[in-house]
This record gives C-alpha cells, sequence and structure tokens, in this order.
C-alpha cells in the first residue's frame, strides 16, 4: 500500500476514500504545516496530497525525501509549487481542473455584482438600522448593456461570460490565444491587455498566477482601464499590485473592486480592509460542499492514476 501525506483537513467522506486506497497520514487539527514540518512529516510517504496554503517552493521541495513521486494539489491553481524544481526531483505535480469551474464562477459573479452594487456598504447599513429609502440611496452601477472585460478566459472566465451575458452584459476577453468561435459565444477577442483594459467598464481576472502575470494590473496597466471602471478578482491575488489598485480606489480611477483573492493571504493589505468600496471575501472560490468532495476526490484520484500508472492526465509539469 502506497504512503500518503495529506497536508491539511478534507471533508470526511474524502479521508475515508483515501484511507481505503493509501496509508494515509492525515492533518487531525488542520494545522497549517511550516515548511520545516511538511518536509519532516513527508518522510517515509511515496506521494503528497497538498493543498494551496502549502508553499512548495524550489527550497522545500529540494529537501524532500526521493520517496516523494508525486505532488497532487487540492486547486486548479498551482502557483504555491515550483513545478520546474519538481521536474528536476522527478516529482510530478497535478491539480484539479474542471470540477470546480461553476462554484468558482459563481463567486466570479457575485463579486462583480456585490462591487457594482455596493453590496458592502449595503449590508453596512441594513446591519447598523435607522436607514430610510430615498431615491438616492446607494446608487449603484448596473450591469445591464455594461462592457465586461474577462482576463483569462479558460474554463472559468467562460462560465462567468455565460452567466454576465444573461445579464445584459457585452463581453471582451484577453488570452494570449484567442478561442474557437464556439467557445467565445460572441465575446469580442483582444490580443494585448492594453486594449481589453481600455474597454473593461467591469473587469474579471480569472488568468492563473505565473510569472508572466504576477503584478500584471498594476500602477501602468490600471490607467488603461476606463474611468470609473470596477476591478475584480477571482483568480489569484498576485496578479494585482495592491498598493496601485488602493490609490486608484482612493482617487476614484476604479470605482470598487470585488476581491476573493489576495497577496499574502490570509493578510490582506488594509488599504481593502478600510476602504467602502471594496467588496471582501475570504477566497470562498470552491467552497461548496459537492465543490471540495469533487476535487478532493479527484485529488484522490490522481494519486491512484499515478501509482497504477506511472502517469496522469492532470499532470501539470
Ligand atoms: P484555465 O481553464 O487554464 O484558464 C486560464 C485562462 O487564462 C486561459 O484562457 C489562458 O489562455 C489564460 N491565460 C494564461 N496565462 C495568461 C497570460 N499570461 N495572459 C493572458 N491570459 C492568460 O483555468 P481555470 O480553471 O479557468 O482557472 C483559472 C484560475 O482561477 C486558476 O489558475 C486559479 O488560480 C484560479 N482559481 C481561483 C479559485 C478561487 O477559489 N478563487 C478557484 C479556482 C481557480 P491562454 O493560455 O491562451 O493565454
Amino acid at each position: 500500500m502506497k504512503k500518503i501525506l495529506v497536508t491539511r483537513k478534507l471533508l470526511r467522506s474524502c479521508e475515508e476514500k483515501a484511507q481505503g486506497i493509501f496509508k494515509a497520514t492525515f492533518n487531525l487539527n488542520d494545522e497549517l504545516y511550516s515548511q520545516k514540518k511538511l518536509i519532516e512529516m513527508s518522510k517515509g510517504c511515496d506521494g503528497i496530497l497538498s493543498a494551496l496554503t502549502d508553499k512548495l517552493d524550489a527550497n522545500t521541495i529540494n529537501q524532500l525525501p526521493d520517496s516523494i513521486k508525486i505532488i497532487s494539489n487540492f486547486a486548479v491553481g498551482f502557483g504555491n509549487i515550483d513545478l520546474e524544481a519538481a521536474k528536476k526531483r522527478g516529482i510530478t505535480v497535478t491539480n484539479t481542473p474542471d470540477v470546480l469551474t461553476d462554484a468558482t464562477a459563481e463567486i466570479g459573479v457575485l463579486l462583480i455584482l456585490g462591487a457594482c452594487r455596493r453590496a458592502s456598504e449595503g449590508i453596512e447599513k441594513a446591519r447598523e438600522g435607522g436607514w430610510v429609502w430615498s431615491a438616492d440611496l446607494l446608487i449603484g452601477k448596473q450591469l445591464t448593456g455594461t462592457r465586461l472585460g474577462i482576463l483569462g478566459m479558460g474554463r472559468i472566465g467562460q462560465k462567468i461570460a455565460k452567466v454576465a451575458k444573461s445579464l445584459g452584459m457585452i463581453i471582451h476577453y484577453h488570452n494570449r490565444s484567442k478561442l474557437s468561435e464556439e467557445k467565445e459565444q460572441g465575446a469580442v477577442y483582444h490580443k494585448t491587455l492594453k486594449d481589453l483594459l481600455s474597454v473593461s467598464d467591469v473587469l474579471s481576472i480569472c488568468c492563473p498566477a505565473s510569472k508572466e502575470t504576477i503584478d500584471m494590473i498594476n500602477k501602468d496597466t490600471i490607467e488603461y482601464l476606463p474611468k470609473g471602471a470596477v476591478v475584480t478578482n477571482v483568480a489569484r491575488g498576485d496578479i494585482v499590485e495592491d498598493e496601485a489598485m488602493i490609490d486608484a480606489l482612493n482617487r476614484r480611477k476604479v470605482y470598487a473592486v470585488g476581491l476573493d483573492v489576495y497577496k499574502n493571504e490570509p493578510n490582506l493589505n488594509t488599504g481593502y480592509l478600510k476602504h467602502p468600496s471594496a467588496f471582501i471575501l475570504p477566497h470562498l472560490g470552491s467552497a461548496t460542499k459537492e465543490t471540495r468532495t469533487a476535487m478532493a476526490n479527484l485529488a484522490v484520484d490522481n494519486l491512484e492514476e499515478f501509482f497504477n500508472t506511472g502517469n496522469c492526465k492532470n499532470k501539470v509539469n
């Protein structure tokens, strides 16, 4: 029986599934392992079922025991793992695509609605009490007829586009490569980030964090947005330069932000915490029972497929 380390607590049914297939070490208290502890805990194991909170950088990967042959990441994103370092050590890295698309797109749409319709301010006012309906109480931005720019029109971006279109939004997108007409569903392609940003009344960031995309939305690129644009991020915090975004909010270049993900999670920039036009969530993208179950089961299936065949269809390195 192969031995695996499961670095974070999973839903009970998923831990039972893993236990039926592997000799698994679970994290009963759901403690956040330091890199040192993770290396220590993985001794004697053949594989690791990791989460996005595990920082598997080159230094950590280089110190993993030789017995580790696979890191099965419990996420579609893998910015927490140095793929090259893993490859050099002959360690396969896998992810959990598709199963979290719908749940994450739901949060992507919630961010758009929450930021445009001033949900944070509305919730606060409703809780405070004493408010009186008036014709100009918390006037927000209507989505109908508004241009939505999707940065990263992949699985999640396409699903957000579909829902946004049904709300009357006009869809634009930028990827490095243009999609087929079937996948575009009438969306307008922009070859450059600058072109996309210049037509984005609302921006939805849906691309992965990578060397190319880190700080892609920064002091200079924010200026390409129309004045009073709304910026939402359901992908990864590293894509946005926070100081520049908070400055843009303060001078009303950006009307509002809707964020699920942050640099240095959970210690997000305090500028967002204090800002009334920031609609913020604690990284809830895939947080539904159905999706978290499907993700964990897929992460377990990835391990099983790899140990049985030496390969895995969800290999990313
Ligand atoms: P996906 O299907 O691989 O889509 C990614 C899209 O980004 C592709 O269309 C890709 O097109 C584009 N892209 C990649 N690099 C780019 C670049 N340098 N410039 C412009 N576009 C680029 O991935 P997905 O399943 O939709 O997931 C997207 C991301 O969402 C994940 O990587 C993850 O970080 C994040 N996510 C967040 C949560 C959450 O809880 N908030 C949950 C799930 C996923 P090209 O290759 O043609 O450029």
